[in-house]
């Protein structure tokens, strides 16, 4: 989401006369778009900020995103050199807050979140050549106990129907085949035309523009993730049957004091969905360990449900105490050597799912969009629709494959790639 961010605010900025360079040294004006989710993340913006200080004497720095939004004003203290502070529901004001500062306002703030409008931008700078994403809602109304999000990308307003559409098409028209929806509860899109679309129909319709041959989305959210979407994904083969729910915890007294709204029963309902498809889906998750009160017998839920679902990949992060959430009030915070060692043991047991999942594609053959081409090894490399990296030689063809489709057999399975050759 932070990376297309970053291409709408390109865009503005081309679209207000100002031209992108390649390096922060040819640069008069310095956007550092950034990441409060965790600590670390946060951490890495001061620390960055105070290196460009030294290295870029005499430019305008600029600071985006989540950390504008949550430290505001409070930026201008901890890095007098930053002139512009945006967080991401202003970034419509941007052209605006330019003209202040080209007039010579040296501090200048964008920290509204009271906007119903979405940042739609005329013009967007898009950097991947195979993928485009689209955001088809932004901000989030729910309040999980431990997350910023609430507070750094404000409410929930989703996008038209036809606006979406459009630019689906426009995205079609310009050669990409590849769509991802975004959104930071994406299934909680609700059109607000009178069209009414439900997230489901959304994804079918984007999958129905003709030229458009792959459609992702990311992140559902379990609560609001209903049956249609799976029968969506069933009956149209342009959407890729992949779905990354992040579950957070398997334990149901953790999923509560999380305030996550569901239970384990409830996630492996959807999970049961999944895997009765007729198309097989590949299932991906976020989840945090050591969240405050989390037990030996929570964590041992966790490894229970991973086992059980066998996700594809997931992500998986100690828990981080951020500013102003609720979790902050909850006693009995986990030691930091103890979220390390929840850490590596999940990370050992998913590491096994991978490779057991891994190797039943060991002789399958796969539809690969190619994304690019390894010089050191030859090989070319590929995506499935399941969303696996899929490495492959095409013996006796120099053609260049590059954002094309091909057909890949599996010879090979590591836990996070697969190894094969190209068959047409
Ligand atoms: N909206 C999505 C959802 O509800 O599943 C997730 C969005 S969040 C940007 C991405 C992931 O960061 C979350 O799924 C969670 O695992 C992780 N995360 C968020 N806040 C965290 C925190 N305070 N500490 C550790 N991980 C966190
Ligand atoms: Fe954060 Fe929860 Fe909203 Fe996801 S649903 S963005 S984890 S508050």
């Amino acid at each position: 989401m932070n990376v297309h961010d970053s291409e709408k605010v390109i865009g503005t900025l081309i679209g207000q006369g100002y031209s992108q360079v390649d390096t922060p040294e040819a640069a008069e004006l310095v956007f550092y778009n950034t990441c409060s989710i965790r600590d670390k993340a946060e951490q890495k913006v001061f620390n960055r900020l105070q290196q460009f200080k030294k290295d870029h004497k005499g430019k305008t720095f600029a600071v985006l995103g989540c950390v504008a939004q949550q430290e505001g004003d409070k930026i201008f203290e901890k890095a007098p050199h930053v002139s512009l502070v945006c967080g991401s529901a202003s970034y419509n004001k941007l052209p605006d807050l330019l003209i202040q500062l080209e007039t010579g306002n040296k501090r200048v703030t964008g920290l509204s979140l009271d906007t119903e409008e979405t940042f739609d931008t005329p013009m967007t700078r898009r950097d991947n050549p195979h993928r485009a994403y689209i955001t088809i809602i932004e901000g989030c109304d729910k309040s999980c106990a431990y997350c910023v999000v609430p507070f750094t990308r404000g409410p929930e307003r989703s996008r038209t129907s036809a606006s979406v559409i459009a630019e689906a098409r426009q995205l079609a028209a310009a050669g990409y085949t590849e769509i991802q929806l975004l959104g930071q509860n994406v299934n909680s899109y609700h059109d607000p035309s009178p069209a009414g679309w439900d997230f489901a129909a959304m994804l079918d319709n984007v999958g129905k523009v003709p030229g458009i041959r792959r459609v992702r989305f990311t992140t559902s959210h379990p609560r609001d993730f209903v049956k249609g979407i799976i029968d969506a994904i069933d009956s149209n083969p342009s959407l890729c049957n992949h779905v990354h729910l992040p579950v957070q915890s398997g334990s149901t007294r953790v999923l509560d004091a999380m305030q996550r709204l569901y239970t384990r029963d409830q996630y492996m309902q959807r999970i049961a969905w999944m895997k009765q498809a007729s198309r097989p889906i590949a299932i991906t998750t976020d989840i945090i360990v050591g969240f405050p009160g989390e037990t030996e017998e929570d964590f041992e839920a966790t490894l229970g449900l991973i086992e059980e679902v066998e996700y594809d990949s997931l992500f998986s992060f100690k828990y981080s105490r951020r500013p102003n959430t609720p979790a902050l009030a909850l006693g009995d915070q986990i030691p930091e050597e103890e979220k390390g060692r929840r850490l590596t043991i999940l990370q050992e047991r998913q590491r096994a799912i991978q490779v057991r999942r891994n190797a039943t594609y060991v002789g399958m053959v796969e539809e690969c969009l190619v994304e690019g081409f390894n010089k050191a090894t030859g090989q070319w490399i590929g995506r499935t629709s399941q969303n696996k990296t899929l490495n492959f030689l095409r013996p006796g063809s120099d053609e260049d494959l590059l954002g094309k489709y091909v057909e890949v057999r599996v010879t090979r399975a590591g836990p996070n790639s697969l190894a094969g050759e190209c068959v047409n």
